[in-house]
């Protein structure tokens, strides 16, 4: 498991990074020196052992031995100051001649030193090399003014040399100290929130989760996860039996760049400790705009899934208790009705009964229709049948309550229109869509319902001069039990089920529905089937 940002090596400043050991420092300036003697030696210029650059050459292994065989970690850190400090002291020593040493070698030891103590270890480089190089340089070339201007120059090269990279290295630090306390705080803020947060690289590597997701991943993977997406465990559909398969899982969905919101599932195989997920997954780029990683949210919507699925069988369970007497107070209402010996007050009265009981046999067909399905597809069972004739079936149906609204029923008749089609749930589509239409118009207004087609589609459109529906409610029309606050107000009779019912069955034939509405001018319902 990692926390966030902790999963790579950081890629730049290796190389310093490397040099800080003092064993490889030392090492590094072995070799310059013996390049730079080798030089000297290679063109000519010879000395011998009893001399300034022989004492010092002689000192050089020495010292490497020393600076590889201490263990300076475990000393207290300023003591590998001598090993820079002796370096520009062999260099002293070596200029005790006229071939000896060349003086400008003091820069690496310097670079060293402002590299590891910052300004200290600059003020260190600066004093070492006054105290080695100019001040013996001085007494050596007995006053003369050039040489002693050229080490004197050495000793401030030396000295800017520490000090420039002692404030880069500053800087350095105060930037890193920075980031890794944005770090932190990111990582306490992401650990704060109830959401797990997963963050991935571009092959899909976990490159850090905050703790909650920790809490998810051991419930999916009890014996562990190698920290790549894809990998499967206790991972189930919505549903909450069917195993994810990997192309389905969202972290491996995410890899492959796709973004999506409330993808469900079920993390856990213990019925009791399960929880259901909500992921939504977002694609992360690079200065370029290409794929870089993904960061993935998942929210436990447990309760959420549990009180759906209770409120599903209880709706179930209610519809189906209500539907049989109402089917019995329907029948013996129609008996009455049409008993001659029921005097004719009471026969519309009975009428007003039998009104109101198929409205609720409606509605409960509509509640059972929704909660049976639960978000699976409308199963349809086709024939040949003739849309023109369902249509106007639906139509006369109507007419009745379309009159006492006030409202004008108007139909663009066409001829025989033959298609393979569910016709009992088409015809709920033509009802739904005109008892909506005669719902919303006002008195006088006027509901239009016309049928065209191609060789390839059929068309079915209701228009009404009603109410109308706001723009940002046509987008959530067709979920369920979404009703406008239009509507609630005016208290017109409904439960926002038909529009969903309505769409269900439209696609479930290979078709769709759309809308155009104007408040104040009203609307129009198009459904268009493929023949
Ligand atoms: P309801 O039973 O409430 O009518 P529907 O699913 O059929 O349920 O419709 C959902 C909502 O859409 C309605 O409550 C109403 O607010 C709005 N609506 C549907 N049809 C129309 C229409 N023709 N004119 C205005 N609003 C409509």
């Amino acid at each position: 498991m990692v926390g966030l940002g902790e999963g790579r090596a950081p890629a730049r400043g290796w190389t310093l990074a490397w040099l800080a050991d003092p064993g490889r420092f030392q090492l590094v300036f072995t070799a310059l020196y013996v390049i730079d003697v080798g030089v000297r030696v290679t063109f000519g210029s010879w000395f011998g052992l009893v001399c300034g650059p022989g004492f010092a050459l002689m000192s050089v292994p020495l010292l490497l031995v020393v600076g590889l065989a201490v263990p300076w970690d475990r000393l207290a850190p300023r003591m590998a100051l001598v090993l820079p400090v002796a370096d520009i002291a062999i260099i002293g020593v070596s200029r005790l001649a006229p071939e000896g040493g060349n003086g400008l070698l003091a820069v690496f030891p310097a670079l060293w030193l402002g590299r590891q103590w910052g300004r200290f270890g600059a003020v260190v480089a600066g004093a070492a090399t006054v105290l080695f190089l100019v001040v013996p340089g001085a007494i050596y070339t007995d006053g003369d003014a050039v040489l002693l201007v050229r080490t004197l120059f050495i000793a401030l090269v030396v000295l800017v040399t520490a000090l420039v990279i002692a404030d880069g290295m500053d800087q350095v630090r105060v930037q890193a100290g920075t980031i890794e306390h944005q770090r932190r705080v990111s990582q306490a803020i992401f650990d704060t929130v109830d959401v797990g947060l997963l963050l991935l690289d571009r092959d899909g590597q976990y490159v850090g989760m905050n703790r909650r997701h920790q809490e998810f991943m051991a419930l999916g993977y009890p014996d562990g996860h190698a920290g790549r997406a894809g990998q499967l465990g206790y991972v189930f559909d919505e549903d909450g039996r069917t195993p994810m398969l990997r192309e389905q899982m969202p972290a491996y969905r995410a890899t492959a760049g796709e973004e999506f919101d409330d993808l469900r599932m079920w993390i856990g195989a213990d019925p009791a400790s399960r929880r259901a997920l909500s992921v939504s997954a977002r694609v992360v780029r690079s200065d370029s705009g290409a794929f870089a990683g993904a960061a993935l949210g998942y929210t436990d919507v447990t309760d959420f899934m549990r009180a759906l699925r209770v409120k599903d069988e209880f709706i179930a369970l209610v519809s189906h208790e209500l539907r049989t007497p109402l089917t019995s107070i329907v029948g013996y209402v129609q008996i009455l009705e049409e008993d001659g010996a029921v005097p004719a007050h009471a026969v519309d009265q009975l009428r007003v009964v039998h009104r109101n009981a198929e409205r609720l046999r409606r509605l409960i067909g509509d509640l059972l229709d929704t909660a049976q399905r639960d978000g699976s597809p409308m199963p349809i069972n086709r024939s040949s049948a003739d849309l023109s004739a369902i249509v106007v079936e639906s139509v006369e149906a109507a007419r009745p309550v379309a009159d006492s609204a006030g409202v004008e029923l108007v139909l663009s008749a066409t001829d025989e229109l033959r298609l393979s089609l569910d016709a009992q749930r088409i015809a709920q589509v033509v009802d739904n869509l005109l008892s909506n239409a005669i719902k919303y118009t006002e008195p006088g207004g006027h509901v239009t319902v016309q049928l065209g087609s191609d060789e390839r589609w059929v068309d079915l459109q209701v228009a009404d001069t009603g109410i109308g529906i706001d723009p940002d409610d046509c987008l959530r029309l067709f979920t369920r039990f979404f009703r406008t606050e239009d509507a609630a107000r005016r208290a017109v009779a409904g439960a926002g089920l038909g529009l969903s019912i309505t769409k269900d069955i439209v696609e479930s034939h290979g078709g769709r529905i759309t809308v155009e509405s104007e408040v104040g001018r009203g609307s129009v319902f198009r459904v268009r089937l493929p023949r």
